[in-house]
């Protein structure tokens, strides 16, 4: 009689377990990571799965969170739609309401992880911009895909599926934010998106991938390089927007006179991708030096996309009043400069922020 009670007893206290985990919706043993999306192939669909026509951002987040098998067992999972767009039309409102959202959510005890899905083309500067702004050392994790979801082996929920893994892995608090494709975890500081269609686009040829993750399986090898997050000063709390900063194209024989267009158009700050170690022609660099004189920022960078541009190379700096990138590609430095220049820096200032983020 006594067992039979108490089997009664114990059946009732895993129901009631039970009932209360699916109230919820959570398993108070898995952490709980937060899905943000905003559009990209990974969100794509094509009419054909073999064909390369297709449009960014169709699906929404929970339809791709439910199209991943197994995914709920690795975390409690919560969806946000924050934008639905090819990354190329990524823009700085998005970067502001992302930057603002995580760092609310972060803050919460509750909220052990950020994923957030996003297109490739510019994914790399949408971590940047994170790693330079978001306040807190919980893994903050970006991921997309190369195929959208209708093609053949798309590689979206296998991506999606690791990120979450490395978001809701305690190994990974203190990286900074990450980029996670291909099986790889590749810090913001670094990560390049190298090829244009190809899974293994996303590669960080200077320092290499921080980890790797296989079907949920998370290794760390090395910590990443430059400040970040929880050490990083920059913030923007309360911006509504962000300083105009332009990229000008080097090539052979350019034409000198875009520098001083742009700043017509009342860009900030300039950023050169130039040729080899930042360089560019004279016609370019006397309008980067008269510029930089008139208090608009001149960095230069490399079109090449690997390698550091150095300090006082054939360019001057000090004496020019340019800054150099250093291992900070074009898109990046333009980011760097944009968060930058919310406050008046010295030449000195300016130059040190670019060799230590
Ligand atoms: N154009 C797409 C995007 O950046 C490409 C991709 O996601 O792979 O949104």
């Amino acid at each position: 009689m006594k067992q039979i009670a108490f089997s009664i007893k114990s059946t009732l206290v895993a129901l009631l377990l039970i009932m209360s985990i699916i109230a919820n919706g959570q398993d108070k043993k898995l952490p709980n990571i937060m899905v943000l999306a905003t559009g990209g192939t990974i969100a794509g669909a094509g009419a054909s799965s073999t064909g390369s026509a297709y449009t960014s951002g169709q699906v929404k987040i929970e339809a791709m969170i439910d199209a991943v098998p197994n995914i709920r067992t690795l975390a409690n999972l919560k969806g946000e739609q924050t934008a639905n767009v090819g990354s190329q039309d990524m823009n700085v409102a998005v970067w502001l309401t992302l930057a603002k959202r995580i760092n609310e959510l972060l803050a919460d005890k509750n909220v052990d992880g950020i994923v957030i899905t996003h297109g490739t083309d510019t994914q790399e500067e949408t971590a940047f911009f994170l790693n330079l702004v978001v306040k807190s050392d919980k893994p903050v994790v970006l991921t997309g895909s190369m195929r959208p979801s209708t093609a053949l082996s798309a590689e979206g929920p296998l991506n999606l599926y690791n990120a979450v893994a490395v978001a809701a892995s305690p190994k990974a608090k203190g990286y900074g934010v990450m980029v996670v494709m291909n099986d790889e975890i590749h810090s913001a500081h670094n990560v390049k998106k190298m090829m244009t269609t190809p899974v293994q686009t996303f590669q960080s040829p200077e320092e290499g991938m921080i980890g790797s993750v296989s079907f949920g399986d998370v290794s760390f090898f090395h910590k990443p390089h430059g400040l970040n997050t929880i050490t990083s000063e920059f913030t923007v709390e309360g911006a509504k927007e962000l300083p105009r900063v332009d990229i000008v194209y080097g090539c052979a024989d350019m034409s000198s006179d875009l520098i001083d267009i742009m700043v017509k158009a009342g860009a900030k700050g300039i950023v050169i991708a130039g040729v080899g170690d930042g360089n560019m022609n004279a016609g370019t660099l006397a309008a980067a030096k008269k510029a930089a004189k008139a208090g608009i920022w001149v960095v230069r960078c490399s079109r090449v996309p690997i390698g550091t541009v150095l300090v006082n190379g054939e360019v001057n700096d000090k004496e020019f009043g340019t800054i150099c990138g250093g291992e900070l590609n074009p898109q990046k430095s333009r980011v760097l400069l944009m968060v930058a220049l919310q406050k008046k820096r010295s030449w000195d200032d300016m130059q040190k922020l670019f060799l230590e983020y």
